[in-house]
């Protein structure tokens, strides 16, 4: 199952595709002063390794120009540029290399200026984003519209795309962000009606998580759902590796990227639950962080019904009379000490990474472990009875309340 893309054009930052059909790329932004080489290429690779594509730094005075100009040849990703006021230093950052360039044409306003930039980047072939944003569209248009409204933040765009075309420029990706969703959601519309240039898809200053994660995820995945996107950015007020993840794990969940970490599932525990299950789950997501194992695996409260609710697992493991009991594919293969529970799905999981599901099956006798199974699903059931949650007792009671005995 897949969604339909709107068709772009296809366009280039550095090794990455843009548009076209490309894979949606996930973009980033460093945090670090540019000028500071070193740090700024430790969080790149941090980034690279999080799944993101492309990464962002501020070209903001001559210092951050002069950082680029050694941080490109050194990273991993291809570098955009951010430009805001001073188009000298995108010209200053075009001489240093980068792949692409961000400008604001909500303040860098001068046409001679714009077209300056543009020529430059033509000759060396560097795309440029044209990156509307709501909180400092260009003055006149907010006077113009009535404020912040979709309809300003297009014409905006498009006023850019005319100086650029002046010139023969082309290269363009662009951006409508807002912090507001449903304005930030309905510019992009409009925005891809009028053009078929590649869009750069992002709710801007979404904030702290997990409110901005929940922002930024209901408008990108809106119109991603759309077809609308070809590049995204999470913009979150945390570590830029987070935005990383994010942006990776929702176009995995979408089908759009094919998935390169663990797809960690866990249960929401309930009365039977056996180990504190949000606990264990998120150890078992840090021990998989940086395993680049593309398995499902499930962490679930309870033997009962945990292996059958996570039968179409890769692996899994479920917790019983402190036990962990391990399965694949609904399976149960291997019974393990609560305490060890992470580390035997950590071994699990990269065998299976390696050899295959068919194989790990066969390197134990099933029959061993489905036994202990049995036992300690038996065991729970006689204690705590097939209504672990007293759901019958709170029916009863439902009852008598609204029967008024
Ligand atoms: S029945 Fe078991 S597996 Fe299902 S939610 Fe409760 S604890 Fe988790």
């Amino acid at each position: 199952m897949g969604f339909e893309r709107r068709q772009t054009k296809q366009i280039h930052v550095g090794k990455v595709a843009v548009g076209g059909g490309a894979p949606i790329s996930v973009q980033s932004m460093t945090t670090t002063k540019t000028s500071d080489v070193e740090g700024t290429l430790q969080q790149i690779y941090a980034l690279a390794a999080a799944g993101c594509d492309i990464v962002r730094c501020t070209c903001n005075e001559l210092e951050a120009a002069e950082g680029l100009a050694q941080i490109v040849p050194r990273s991993p990703v291809p570098i955009i540029a951010d430009i805001h006021h001073q188009y000298k230093m995108a010209l200053a950052a075009l001489e240093a290399g980068v792949h692409g360039l961000r400008l604001n044409p909500g303040n860098i306003r001068k046409p001679e200026h714009i077209k300056a930039v543009a020529m430059e980047a033509r000759d060396r072939n560097v795309p440029i984003r044209i990156g509307v944003n709501g909180g400092s569209l260009d003055p006149a248009l907010y006077e113009k519209h009535g404020g912040l409204t979709a309809e300003a933040m297009v014409e905006s765009a498009l006023q850019e795309i005319a100086y650029f075309k002046e010139v023969d420029f082309d290269l363009i990706k662009i951006s409508v962000k807002a912090s507001n969703v449903p304005l930030m959601v309905e510019a992009y519309r409009q925005l891809s009606a009028v053009t078929n240039y590649p869009l750069h898809l992002g709710v801007t200053e979404a904030g702290p998580l997990p409110n901005g994660l929940i922002k930024a995820t209901a408008g990108i995945s809106t119109l991603l759902l759309e077809g609308i996107g070809d590049t995204i950015r999470y913009s979150l007020t945390a570590d830029p590796v987070e935005e990383a993840r994010a942006g990776r794990q929702l176009l995995e969940s979408l089908g759009l990227r094919e998935r390169k970490n663990v797809d960690l599932i866990a249960c929401p525990s309930c009365g039977r639950a056996e180990i504190d299950v949000i606990e264990v789950a998120n150890r078992a997501m840090r021990a998989f962080e940086d395993k680049k194992i593309p398995l499902q695996i499930a962490v679930m409260g309870c033997v009962v019904n945990g292996p059958g609710e996570a039968r179409e697992a890769d692996l899994g493991i479920a917790a019983g009379n402190k036990r962990g009991h391990l399965f694949v594919k609904g399976r149960n293969v291997a019974v393990v000490p609560e305490s060890e529970m992470v580390e035997a799905l950590v071994d699990w999981a990269t065998y299976i990474h390696e050899h295959g599901v068919e194989a790990a099956i066969a390197r134990v006798d099933t029959t061993i472990a489905e036994r202990e199974a049995a036992k300690d699903r038996n065991a729970l059931l006689e204690e705590k009875g097939d209504d672990a949650n007293h759901s019958t007792e709170k029916i009863v009671e439902i009852r008598k309340t609204i029967s008024g005995n």
